[in-house]
């Protein structure tokens, strides 16, 4: 028998208050069509808090499947995997292989999964070059960014007539994100610099202005044409210096991405260009904000919402190949994956220490995001 650990919640409330490690142990003989992994890495992204909590756009059935005293879902969404085993009639995977959950909603956050018709619930993917974190770490936040640049506004198009129309400008079409040095906002600035786009990027202050520095120079390392701090982006001067940067409008800020909402979700909306498009896809500050009357009439504003669950869903074979793009962009040094604070999951590990580790993802201003390394 394999012995396996899993955090699980029977419950919904504050992660330090509902999980629980459950220890249980799997057959090494596999029921026809399944497959046996073991977690190699899987992080704790700010929907799995959600989740756990209650508040997040799906809710996960709760089963007796692992023996817990009481009904329970196992969170996390994203891992990489290794196939241990696999049971008859399983076609297309191996032992050896890696492998990562196809869809959102598998609860990763476990040593091992007992993976039962397996057809479709997991992608192979090909390790060549790549480690666990990254490959662990693909499937979201980077998709996120990728879905968002390319379905609301065609920004990469947009820069080509520029260019057809042998206009001086500067650089490719211009976007606009809070939450900049969040995973899903790295990656943005990255997608944005290898299409030819032109990012501005907002932040949050930190504690000092040299670490404020810090942090806009890291993103710049990667790429984004600009960085502004919340505050700067509040400031009545922001018109003044967004003016400059579009060319006083000629050179359009035609898509927003929100994560943030409350005042910075208004300063997005008052930025964007006439006919832009605004993409709420987080509201990390928990506030809302105003979809105001006048700039939506007067300029003609589009607001949408994004979820990757539900975009999945609807296409899974554009989610496995922009995934494959992305792992390829990886692997040729294109594309950084965001840093990480490893918490190290091992037969001996605390369920404080995997409680608290989950439950420090929404506190803001951490140097990276929490994943489990088996
Ligand atoms: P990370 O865990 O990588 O980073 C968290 C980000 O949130 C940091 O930029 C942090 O800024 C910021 N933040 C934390 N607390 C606050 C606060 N109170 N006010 C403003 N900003 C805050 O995040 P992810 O990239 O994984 O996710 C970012 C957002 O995108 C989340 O809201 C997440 O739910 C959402 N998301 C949505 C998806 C969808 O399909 N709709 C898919 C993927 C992500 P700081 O460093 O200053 O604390």
């Amino acid at each position: 028998y394999h012995q396996s650990k899993a955090l699980t919640f029977s419950s919904f409330g504050e992660p330090a208050d509902v999980l629980s490690l459950h220890t249980h142990s799997i057959s090494p003989t596999l029921p026809s069509g399944s497959v046996l992994v073991r977690t190699l890495a899987a992080p704790v992204n700010p929907a799995d808090v959600n989740t756990i909590q209650g508040t997040y756009g799906s809710k996960p059935p709760f089963t007796t499947l692992l023996g817990t005293p009481q009904p329970s879902a196992v969170p996390g969404n994203e891992a990489c995997f290794e196939v241990l085993s696999v049971g008859q009639g399983a076609k297309g995977l191996q032992k050896g292989d890696w492998v990562i959950p196809a869809k959102t909603g598998f609860g990763t956050f476990r040593t091992h999964a007992l993976v039962e018709e397996a057809e479709g619930k997991l992608m192979r993917v090909d390790r060549e070059g790549l480690t666990p974190v990254q490959v662990a770490t693909v499937s979201v936040n980077p998709c996120s960014a990728y879905r968002m640049l390319k379905d609301y506004v065609d920004l990469v198009g947009l820069s080509m007539q520029w260019y057809r129309e042998g206009r001086d400008v500067s650089g490719g079409a211009w976007f606009l994100q809070n939450g900049a040095n969040s995973g899903v906002g790295r990656a943005a600035v990255q997608f944005g610099k290898l299409w030819g786009l032109r990012s501005i990027n907002v932040v949050r202050e930190r504690d000092t202005p040299e670490e404020t520095e810090k942090l806009k120079g890291e993103l710049k390392g990667l790429g984004a044409d600009v960085v502004f701090t919340e505050q700067e982006f509040l400031d009545r001067s922001f018109r003044d210096r967004l003016g400059e940067l579009t060319r006083g409008g000629r050179e359009p800020l035609l898509l927003g991405m929100n994560c943030v909402g409350g005042k910075s979700a208004s300063a997005v909306v008052k930025a964007l260009s006439p006919k832009g498009c605004m993409v709420t896809y987080g509201g990390m500050s928990r506030q809302s904000f105003p979809f105001p009357t006048g700039p939506q009439i007067f300029k003609r504003l589009r607001f949408e919402g994004f979820w990757l669950s539900e975009w999945g869903k609807e296409n899974p074979e554009g989610k496995k190949k922009m995934i494959e793009d992305i792992l390829n962009l990886m692997r040729e040094g294109k594309f950084k994956e965001s840093p990480v604070q490893q918490v190290e999951w091992n037969w001996e590990t605390e369920e404080k220490t995997l409680k608290e580790a989950v439950q420090g993802t929404l506190a803001g201003f951490r140097s990276g995001k929490g994943v489990f390394v088996f």
